[in-house]
């Protein structure tokens, strides 16, 4: 009987697999990084590193690179609804491209041991003596290899899990799609170190600058409107028009790109020898900006378990990987969830954002909820 090719591997390098790629590695294991696409990517994403975010990232002491890379400082964000404007100063935050933050994560991955096999497909198969087997596709090469754990972090798209695993996926029938592009630097008004966030009756636009200046949108529509409009430019142009802010001529011609339906959950995000984690475990639309910052808890969360399923895996493993994901995780997405649920009611959005314009210290508790202060003091990571 030989033992599995490898302790752990991590199929997707986005945050969510990069960083618990770079935890595990640092812990000595040998761990396998696969990622389909060549690093640097453009991806889509607000781009926006809330508080939770930041502070994963110096808990694995990984905050320096956020300096490093020149993420530019958020200190407002602006939202606007029809007839209507508010800027609230925001608890903390940065603009770091995706292109960046992920190829640096994934470096930091390769530097504490991990090695990465880029521009491969993976698919989980079933288990096999003390791990679970793992196809790779690389162009036209197909390989099978094996680990004692197997981490899911492939984001929204398929999750690349055989089809007799038994994770369902389910995906909200009202989920809205994720739409974005990025305009350059030379593009005018949208200021930096302000999160611009345009909210209509069937989607939102998030503007920001990011390091280069260079204007990153991030949007959600409702999928009836995204297809009667045309497509994202004209959907994002309505929604820019709705909530009165200026108009971007270049829309039309920017390399605009869609996700799939956004709001969506893995049940249960766990089976033998197998965790699934970031956006392939369950995610919400991403009005609060927080995916990444989950992702990032979602990755130091899941070590403990990791480290104890390479001695031995049990069904507990499993039932605590469930337990602890929707306690850190869970907890917070359905808070966002019932804030999407309120935007989406234009009377009820309206009142909300009026009283936080008239009355900016009451809404500071609320910003600071979702940027993640109380989270973060009331869950802190047991070291393993
Ligand atoms: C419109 C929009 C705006 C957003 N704005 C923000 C924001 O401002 N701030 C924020 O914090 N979050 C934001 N998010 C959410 C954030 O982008 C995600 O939550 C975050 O990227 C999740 O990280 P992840 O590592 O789980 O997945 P991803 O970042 O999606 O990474 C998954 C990786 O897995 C790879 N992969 C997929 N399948 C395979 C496979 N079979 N084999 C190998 N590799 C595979 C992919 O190529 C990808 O690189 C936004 C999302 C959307 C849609």
């Amino acid at each position: 009987m030989s033992a599995p090719d490898w302790d752990v591997i991590v199929i997707g390098a986005g945050p969510a697999g990069a960083l618990a790629a770079h935890q595990l590695a640092s812990y000595r294991l040998r761990v396998l990084l696969v990622e389909k696409r060549a690093f640097p990517r453009w991806k889509i994403c607000g781009s926006c590193l809330n508080g939770v975010a930041l502070r994963a990232l110096e808990q694995a002491g990984l905050g320096h690179l956020v300096d490093d890379l020149g993420a530019a400082s958020l200190e407002r964000i602006r939202l606007g609804l029809p007839g209507l404007q508010v800027e609230l100063a925001l608890p903390a935050g940065r603009s770091l491209s995706r292109g960046r933050l992920d190829l640096a994560l994934s470096e930091a991955a390769v530097a504490a041991g991990a090695v990465l096999y880029a521009q491969t497909e993976a698919t989980v198969a079933g288990t096999c003596p003390g791990g679970r087997e793992v196809l790779l596709r690389s162009g036209a090469g197909l390989q099978t290899t094996s680990a004692r754990v197997v981490l899911v972090a492939t984001g929204l798209g398929s999750p690349g899990l055989a089809a007799d695993l038994p994770i369902r996926m389910r995906i909200n029938p009202r989920a809205r799609i994720g739409a974005g592009c990025e305009l350059d630097a030379g593009v005018k008004g949208y200021g930096g170190g302000t999160i611009h966030m345009a909210i209509g009756r069937h989607g939102y636009v998030g503007l920001v600058r990011n390091e280069a200046g260079a204007l990153n949108l991030a949007a959600a529509f409702d999928r009836p409107q995204l297809i009667a409009a045309g497509g994202p430019a004209a959907s994002a142009a309505d929604v820019l028009a709705e909530a009165g802010f200026d108009p971007l001529p270049q829309l039309a011609a920017a390399p605009w790109r869609a996700t799939p339906a956004l709001t969506r959950r893995s049940t249960p995000p766990a089976a033998e020898r197998l965790l699934l984690l970031g956006d392939a475990a369950g995610y919400v639309e991403p009005f609060t900006g927080e995916g990444m910052g989950w992702a990032l808890v979602g990755a130091l969360a899941v070590v403990p378990l990791v480290l104890q399923g390479q001695s031995e895996w049990s069904r507990g493993l499993e039932r605590q990987w469930a337990r602890r994901h929707a306690l850190r995780i869970g907890t917070r997405q359905r808070f966002c969830h019932g804030l999407a649920f309120a935007l989406r009611r234009p009377g009820l959005s309206r009142t909300l954002l009026a009283a936080a314009g008239r009355w900016p210290a009451a809404a500071a508790p609320l910003l600071q909820h979702l940027d993640g202060a109380t989270l973060q003091r009331s869950t802190p990571e047991p070291c393993p």
